[in-house]
C-alpha cells in the first residue's frame, strides 16, 4: 500500500498535554485514512492532519450502523522505543468484525504498517508510563443511500489519543452491577464483533447502574439470563481459592478479548490453573459469599486488569475480597503491564517495537 503523507510543519503542531488528559479526550495531530469503493477496492491511503469528516445526511452508517472499530495501545519503553501489544490480533479481529458486518476486509499487514507510520509521525504524543497512547481504527459505511443493504463505499481511518487510567478508581476495585432485565448480545447476533450497535444497546443499563453507584455492568446470556458473559468493554475472570482462574467460554455472543487471551496464556505460564467454562451467576455469587471465589477481575485493553470490589444483584450487594485488590489480580496486572511497557523480557513474542527516533 502506498500512503501519501502530508504532515503539519513543526510550528503548526500542538504540544501534547503532559498530564491530566483523561482517557482519550484529545487526539494527536495526524490521522490515517483510506477509501473503498466497489469495483475499485481500497485506495487513496493518506496520513494527513487530523480533520473533520463531512458526511451527507443520507450516509448509510448514520442510519443502519454499519460500523466497526478496534482498540489497542502504544507504550513507551524504558529504552525510549515504543511497544505495540499483540497488534496482529487486533488487525485480525478488525477483519472478523468487518466480515460479520458485511464490510470489506483490509490487508492486515498494510493496516499495521499504517498504524506504525502514524505513530512514528506523532511519536511525541506517546506519554510516559503508566499512561499510554490509545489507537482507534474505525471503518464506516459511506454510501449515500437509504436502501437497506451493505454499502458500496467505506471509509477506514485510524486516530490516536493519549490515555490515562480508564476508571476514576485507577487500579482499585470497581463496583459492578449485574443486569437482570436487559441483554447485550445473543448467539447468532453481533456480540463477538466490535461494532457500535452493541455499545448503543448497552448505554441505558450503564446509566441505570451509574445511578445506583456502579461503574460497570455485568451481562448475562440472552437465552436463560443465567450464564455470565462479560463486563462492559471487558471480559471477566474469577479466581477460585487463589490459584484457579475461570473465565466464561466464548459463546458467540462474547467479544473475544486479546487481554482475555493473554491472561489465559500468562496465567498458565505463572502456574495457575486456567479454564474457560460456563459460569452460572447463582453458583458464582454463592462462591463469592462462601469465600471459594477469592477474586474477580475484568480484563481489557483500556483498564488491563480491573479488580471487582462488589456485585450488585437486584437489591443485594455482594462484596468480594473485602473490596481489596487481590494477589492474583495484582500479579497479572504487574506481569502484563511489564511486558506491554517493555520492562521485562517479552518471552511470548507479543510486542512489536517501533524505534523511538
Ligand atoms: C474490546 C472489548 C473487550 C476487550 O477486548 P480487548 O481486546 O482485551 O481490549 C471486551 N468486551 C467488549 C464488549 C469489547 O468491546
Amino acid at each position: 500500500m502506498h500512503i501519501e503523507i502530508k504532515t503539519l510543519d513543526k510550528s503548526e503542531r500542538t504540544a501534547p498535554p503532559s498530564d491530566g488528559f483523561g482517557f482519550c479526550e484529545t487526539f494527536t495531530d495526524h490521522m490515517f485514512e483510506q477509501h473503498y469503493s466497489q469495483g475499485n477496492g481500497w485506495h487513496s491511503a493518506t496520513i494527513q492532519p487530523y480533520h473533520n469528516i463531512s458526511l451527507d445526511p443520507a450516509t448509510a452508517v448514520l442510519h443502519y450502523a454499519q460500523t466497526i472499530f478496534e482498540g489497542t495501545k502504544a507504550y513507551k519503553r524504558p529504552d525510549g522505543k515504543i511497544n505495540l501489544f499483540r497488534p496482529w490480533e487486533n488487525m485480525r479481529r478488525f477483519n472478523e468484525s468487518a466480515q460479520r458486518m458485511a464490510m470489506p476486509v483490509v490487508d492486515e499487514e498494510d493496516h499495521l504498517q499504517a498504524i506504525v507510520q502514524l505513530i512514528e509521525i506523532d511519536r511525541n504524543w506517546v506519554p510516559e508510563p503508566p499512561d499510554s497512547l490509545y489507537i482507534r481504527p474505525v471503518m464506516i459505511a459511506t454510501e449515500v443511500a437509504l436502501g437497506v443493504r451493505a454499502s458500496k463505499n467505506y471509509l477506514h481511518y485510524v486516530i490516536l489519543g493519549p490515555a490515562g487510567t480508564y476508571f476514576k478508581e485507577g487500579f482499585n476495585p470497581i463496583p459492578v452491577y449485574i443486569c437482570e432485565d436487559y441483554r447485550r448480545a445473543v448467539q447468532g447476533g453481533t456480540g463477538a464483533a466490535k461494532t457500535g450497535g452493541n455499545y448503543a444497546a448497552s448505554l441505558l443499563v450503564g446509566q441505570e447502574a451509574a445511578s445506583r453507584g456502579y461503574s460497570q455492568v455485568l451481562w448475562l446470556d440472552a437465552v436463560e439470563g443465567r450464564f455470565v458473559e462479560e463486563v462492559g468493554a471487558m471480559n471477566i475472570c474469577f479466581v477460585y481459592e487463589g490459584r484457579r482462574i475461570v473465565t466464561p467460554q466464548l459463546s458467540g455472543s462474547i467479544l473475544p478479548g486479546i487481554t482475555r487471551k493473554s491472561v489465559i496464556h500468562l496465567g498458565r505460564d505463572l502456574g495457575y490453573e486456567v479454564s474457560e467454562e460456563r459460569v452460572d451467576v447463582h453458583e458464582m455469587l454463592a462462591g463469592v459469599k462462601s469465600g471459594k471465589i477469592t477474586e474477580v477481575f475484568g480484563c481489557g485493553t483500556a483498564a488491563v486488569i480491573a479488580p471487582v470490589g462488589k456485585f450488585g444483584y437486584g437489591d443485594e450487594e455482594i462484596v468480594i475480597n473485602n473490596y481489596e485488590v487481590g494477589p492474583v489480580s495484582q500479579r497479572l496486572y504487574e506481569e502484563l503491564t511489564a511486558i506491554q511497557f517493555g520492562r521485562t523480557e517479552d518471552r511470548f513474542g507479543w510486542t512489536y517495537q517501533i524505534d523511538g527516533g
